[in-house]
């Protein structure tokens, strides 16, 4: 890993026990063409290097990428060491459409999923849910387990299977409310345990850009008895035009003092760095609060998620690769 951030100002790494270390997990989105798919592969490698956790893999609004994100997530299972996590939206297909993705990426082998509702198309103003649809990412959660238990019902074998790898499934939270549905942070918490009562095993947040809001939202979850792990997603600040882009699909409007520190940069290097600095110092103070380990949104490039990695110690270097024993 080429490292360009200097570490004279990063905290010392953290002392804590191998099986306390925290998660590591990376955003990809399946490519949009062969270009795009063959950069994916570098960045991948480069990903993989770091030993995350594991890597989740986006679905189009509408499931407009919905064979896309399949042959991605097959492709991570097939030709990597990565675990994959199949993003899933159920908001625009019937019930039956959904169980027969389900199914195929079950047949695929994938046993980890990120249950969403998904959002209504870009640009579309009189929107409704499909007919026959799921309404919620929490019945989403449910279908899923309805699915596992309906094969393992008719395949002893299929049983094996999901007790040696069992079926995984993530939600979304929002640390500010989920403003695409018009939410605060009190209805998020509410749809937080519902999905936690469906079967939800664990919660990745949504873009934020201050601790206190994330602490925050573990709290009030906590206070609800939402007792999942909630993972906070975090999007390295080191291009100013994705800060803005991402803050008007999401709602969450990056500070202005972040965004200013940016623009005090004109070189592309420096810059890089001020960004992964500001982004380490979020990281640090979220693990400093209890997170139990950190998402990174790469928007599909891998220097910012290592240098960020490096820079608050947590990439692969932390946990060293044993070598294989001298049996001589
Ligand atoms: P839900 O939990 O169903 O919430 C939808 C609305 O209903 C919210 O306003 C919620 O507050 C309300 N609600 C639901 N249940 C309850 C309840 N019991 N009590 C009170 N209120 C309730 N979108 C994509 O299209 N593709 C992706 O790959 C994708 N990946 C994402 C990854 C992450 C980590 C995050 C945070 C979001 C992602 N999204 C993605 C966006 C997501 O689909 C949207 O934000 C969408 O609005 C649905 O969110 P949800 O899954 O939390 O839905």
């Amino acid at each position: 890993m080429t490292t360009t951030v200097a570490r004279d100002e990063a905290p010392a790494p953290r002392r804590t026990a191998p099986a306390d270390r925290p998660t590591v997990s990376f955003e990809l989105f399946p490519p949009r063409d062969e270009a795009g798919a063959d950069r994916l592969v570098a960045t991948i490698r480069a990903l993989e290097a770091a030993r995350p956790d594991f890597v989740s893999v986006t679905y189009g609004a509408s499931g407009r990428t919905r064979q896309t994100t399949r042959r991605l997530v097959a492709q991570i299972l097939n030709t990597t060491a990565l675990t994959p996590i199949a993003h899933l939206t159920c908001v625009d297909a019937s019930r039956a459409e959904t169980v027969a993705i389900i199914e195929e990426f079950l047949d695929e082998g994938v046993r980890s999923f990120l249950a969403l509702r998904g959002d209504p198309p870009a640009g579309v103003t009189d929107w409704q849910p499909h007919p026959d649809g799921l309404h919620t990412a929490a019945d989403l959660v449910t279908l899923l387990r309805e699915v596992e238990a309906a094969r393992c019902a008719h395949s002893q074998a299929q049983v094996v299977r999901g007790l040696v790898k069992p079926l995984s499934v993530a939600v979304a939270a929002f640390p500010r409310g989920n403003h695409a549905t018009g939410g605060t942070r009190a209805n998020d918490v509410a749809a937080l345990l519902a999905k936690q009562q469906a079967g939800a095993d664990f919660a990745i947040t949504q873009v934020f850009w201050d601790a206190p809001s994330y602490l925050a939202l573990v709290g009030e979850a906590r206070a609800a008895g939402v007792t999942i792990p909630i993972i906070p997603g975090i999007l390295p600040a080191t291009d100013p035009a994705r800060l803005v882009r991402v803050g008007r699909l999401t709602g969450v409007t990056p500070p202005e003092q972040l965004l200013a520190r940016l623009a005090a940069h004109e070189d592309a290097t420096t810059r890089h760095s001020a960004g992964v600095r500001a982004t380490a110092d979020l990281v640090n103070a979220v693990l400093d609060g209890g997170a139990p380990g950190i998402h990174i949104y790469t928007f599909n490039q891998h220097r910012a998620a290592l240098d960020l990695l490096d820079l608050t110690h947590l990439g692969g270097a932390f946990a060293p690769r044993t070598e294989p024993k001298d049996l001589a």
